[in-house]
């Protein structure tokens, strides 16, 4: 079933949004990508005649109210882009919402509060009751948030049983899905991938899988450094996860027995604190990085190589800033290979909110063939071929 198929005129229509946008430490938005790419489904809902109950999650409240976590920033952009009013309700659930949504009308937006704050949200079989009371709002269910499709939550997955016949995916997500099927079904080669981010245990099996599938893995960011150090390298205080160690050493082995070659950074950017002042200094990890000093960024000589490497591809899949993009004097790293891909002539794929923020600054988003809303849910994507958030949808 799609969005089209469902006859929503003068009904209410709970949609599962991905508002979960980057903010800057005073609360501002910084990257609004998520919000616009919405837009669509918003704008189809209104245009025919029914309204939008919105919901999302943002950052990791972790089950409880946190004002800083609030979606009215979101709501007032969204307004802003829409050029019409949106109510943010006080909560998610209750009898406040529940009058909230029964008192709107056709036209009219309500969002609700950050559904993380509830506890049920994260966790549906603790509280299989917030997906019923969610449920309650609306008249049919619309899931738009790619970017969270990979997780089994109340608002992804419990939820849909409630709205059998009244489901479909929102067409955001539709053209997430449709990109990625027509590219990886029979993946163009060489296809190689970029995986940055801070921690290579958010990414495990990811990776491991992703060996299964590519020509080339090109590992930067802070996860590099746990690699690095398996290798015997002297990573003094950059981002480490010791107990990864072992898997980290037995990853590299089995990428030599695959013949798939991981490109690992050959030389960084320093610096003697966490901070985008410290001062810095480039060195090559065969030299070691020196006593007080962490990795903050890939060197030059390494997106150098990696330039070149990338030209031969059909097909990049990019995932994860390679540095700490967020202080200036650490992003060139990214940028570099940010530029590099968009370059390229080959089908181009961005996933996750740190490296289409970085794309974003640089002004270059049109040059990559899909940007996608969702990190985490590509890499599953890409990994297991279907997403809980879909599978949930997929059948009337
Ligand atoms: P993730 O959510 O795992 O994709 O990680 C994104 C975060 O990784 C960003 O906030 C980056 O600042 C951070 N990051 C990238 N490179 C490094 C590094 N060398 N050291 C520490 N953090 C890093």
């Amino acid at each position: 079933m799609s969005l089209s198929d469902l006859p929503i005129a003068g009904k209410k229509v709970l949609v599962r949004v991905d508002f979960n946008v980057p903010l800057d430490p005073k609360g501002n938005i910084l990257d609004d990508t998520r919000i616009k790419a919405a837009l669509p489904t918003i704008q189809y809902i209104l245009d025919q005649g029914a309204s939008p109950i919105l919901m999302s999650h943002l950052g990791r409240p972790k089950g409880e109210k946190n004002p800083k976590l609030s979606l009215a920033v979101c709501a007032e952009r969204l307004k802003s882009l829409l050029g019409q009013k949106v109510e943010i309700a006080p909560d998610c659930i209750g009898e406040k919402v529940e009058k909230l949504a029964k008192g709107l009308k056709p036209g009219q937006i309500l969002l609700l509060e950050n559904l993380r704050f509830n506890p049920g949200e994260e966790n549906p079989e603790s509280d299989p009751s917030f997906a019923s009371s969610l449920a309650k709002l609306g008249d049919f269910y619309v899931n738009d948030a790619f970017g969270t499709a990979h997780r089994a939550h109340s608002s992804t997955v419990t939820i849909a049983q409630y709205f059998v016949g009244k489901r479909a995916p929102g067409l955001l997500m539709q053209k997430e899905i449709d990109f990625l099927d027509s590219a990886f079904a029979a993946p163009k080669r060489p296809f190689y991938a970029i995986i940055g981010g801070a921690k290579v245990s958010t990414k495990l099996e990811v990776l491991k899988s992703l060996l299964e599938k590519v020509d080339a893995l090109f590992i930067g960011g802070g996860m590099a450094y746990t690699f690095l150090k398996a290798q015997g390298f002297e990573i003094s205080d950059s981002l480490v996860e010791d107990q990864l160690l072992p898997f980290a050493k037995e990853f590299l082995e089995l990428s030599e027995k695959k013949k798939i070659p991981v490109f690992l950074p050959k030389d960084f950017v320093v610096a003697d604190a966490f901070s985008n002042n410290a001062n810095k200094k480039i060195v090559l990890s065969a030299s070691g990085i020196p006593p007080g000093f962490q990795g903050l960024d890939i060197g030059p000589i390494t997106r150098t190589e990696w330039a070149n490497t990338l030209k031969a591809a059909q097909l990049v899949f990019w995932n994860g800033p390679l540095g700490v993009f967020e202080f200036s004097n650490f992003s060139e790293g990214t940028h570099s290979i940010a530029i590099t891909v968009a370059d390229l002539d080959a089908i181009t794929i961005v996933g996750g909110g740190d490296s289409v923020a970085a794309i974003n600054q640089l002004k270059i988003a049109k040059q990559f063939s899909h940007i996608s809303t969702g990190g985490g849910a590509c890499l599953e994507y890409i990994q297991y071929g279907h997403l809980p958030g879909i599978d949930a949808i997929s059948t009337n």
